[in-house]
């Protein structure tokens, strides 16, 4: 039977991988750096590399770093938690196992909002990468080299509900989750070096309720191919019922110079994982308390602030989006603005001159990068120079008589005209800086 242009909507989650970056690896003291190493699997132990008898120990940062994560996408914490051995076999596992977590998740029922619509967080989870293969034709042979560098660095999970409605709202999404993991400052989320991995696990639906099959879109490392995927799927898909076949549930791939999805494998059922506690390791045990100080210690993430900004300073979003990079910079210019504000000097058109004058502030570039803070923080003295010097002409305006006296050669009033300075910005000034800009805007 052949059901042609029928209306079919999609059902969508996702499934993100984001490494953290800690200084060591999740269960062992190997350092986490699998980019910077000068070369193959230096950074390795008997831990990471699984030998028998070695034994794990969770590393206690990149825990709390999952709990935060969680907190600030709205999830509830699990206080009882533990780890489990996820049994399956690949070159790149040298256990023959890896250490996950099954059915107590550090994180659950959350949400994070897109203009689509909210989007429930399931659950986050904490495990170890795997090593890395790299296939190369040496001396005419086809061979497989195994990099251990990144085996055992510290990785989030993060899977949605299916309620995902569209290809942009997916990448609408994954943007905001890379965005919070980079400013609570616990991943550099790099997706070209797989510092952040996308999996997509889609169907179509005439009634709206969930479809018996479903497609998994697996090893997508841009925005844009998801995007790309995600449309392209719906088009394949859609073609098929309409020609009253079900799609076959299997695990996809991307091919960006075909632009087509390909079938990577078909699984008809759940792979059995074996899944049980990790003996070695005991269960973790957290307390209100301390859920509490985690939350209390997050960040004011970027769209609140957005809003506070806007509200109290009266700055467009366009700018206050490009602004809040970090919460470092958005302090440093939140206090900037309050200054600007005592002073009469509309915070929006410095927001404007920040944003006009410089690319540092672009989300894109990281918040590790030292020339980026450089610039970021040169860019900064100039706003709080313009400010300064503003405030002194206005000092000077208002106090004709010390004027008077400082050109008479009386120049004990200095002091006097610093301290009215110092009084209207109400802020740690630098007062050798604030004596030079004096002495200069006395001699205009
Ligand atoms: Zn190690």
């Amino acid at each position: 039977m052949i059901n042609s242009n029928k209306n079919y909507q999609l059902i969508c989650g996702l499934e993100v991988h984001a490494e953290l970056k800690t200084q060591s690896k999740m269960f062992c003291g190997c350092k986490n750096d699998p980019f910077g190493a000068p070369k193959p699997n230096i950074y390795t132990c008997p831990v990471c590399l699984g030998m028998p008898g070695a034994l794990p120990v969770p590393n206690r940062k990149a825990i709390e770093w999952t709990i935060k994560l969680g907190l600030a996408l709205n999830c509830k914490i699990n206080l009882f938690s533990k780890f489990d051995r996820k049994h399956y076999f690949y070159p790149d596992l040298p256990k023959g196992y890896q250490i996950s977590q099954y059915d107590i998740p550090f994180c659950y029922d959350g949400y994070l909002d897109t203009s689509e619509g909210s989007v429930g967080i399931t659950r986050i989870h904490l495990e170890e990468d795997t090593g890395k293969l790299l296939h190369k034709t040496i001396d005419g042979k086809k061979i497989t080299l195994v990099d251990f560098n990144r085996g055992g660095v510290p990785l989030v999970e993060v899977v949605t509900e299916p309620d995902i409605k569209s290809a942009a709202q997916a990448t609408q999404y994954s943007r905001k989750l890379r965005n919070i993991i980079r400013y609570l400052d616990i991943g550099n989320c790099d997706m070209q070096k797989g510092g952040m991995r996308l999996e997509a696990n889609l169907s179509l639906s005439e009634t709206g309720d969930i479809p018996d099959y479903k497609v998994e879109l697996k090893n997508i490392n841009s925005f844009k191919f998801m995007e790309q995927a995600i449309e392209y799927e719906i088009g394949r898909q859609t073609a098929l019922l309409n020609h009253g076949q079900i799609p076959i549930q299997e695990t996809r791939g991307w091919n960006v110079d075909k632009q087509r999805s390909f079938s990577q494998r078909t699984k008809e059922t759940a792979e059995d994982y074996r899944y049980f506690p990790d003996p070695d390791i005991p269960p973790l045990q957290f307390t209100k308390e301390q859920v509490e100080e985690w939350k209390k210690n997050l960040p004011i993430l970027p769209e609140q602030t957005i809003n506070a900004w806007r509200t109290k300073f009266n700055i467009e979003e366009r700018y206050s989006k490009l602004l809040i990079s970090s919460p470092r910079i958005a302090t440093l210019l939140e206090s900037i603005f309050t200054t600007a504000l005592r002073n009469d000097i509309k915070p929006n058109n410095i927001a404007k001159e920040i944003v006009n004058k410089n690319i540092m502030f672009d989300h894109n570039s990281l918040p590790s990068d030292i020339i980026t803070t450089y610039q970021q923080l040169h860019q900064t003295d100039d706003i709080v120079s313009d400010v300064l010097e503003k405030t002194i002409q206005t000092v000077i305006d208002v106090n004709p008589d010390a004027v008077v006296k400082y050109r008479a050669g009386k120049t004990q009033v200095i002091g006097f005209l610093l301290g009215q300075v110092t009084q209207k910005l109400q802020q740690k000034l630098d007062m050798k800086q604030v004596k030079t800009y004096l002495l200069k805007a006395l001699e205009n």
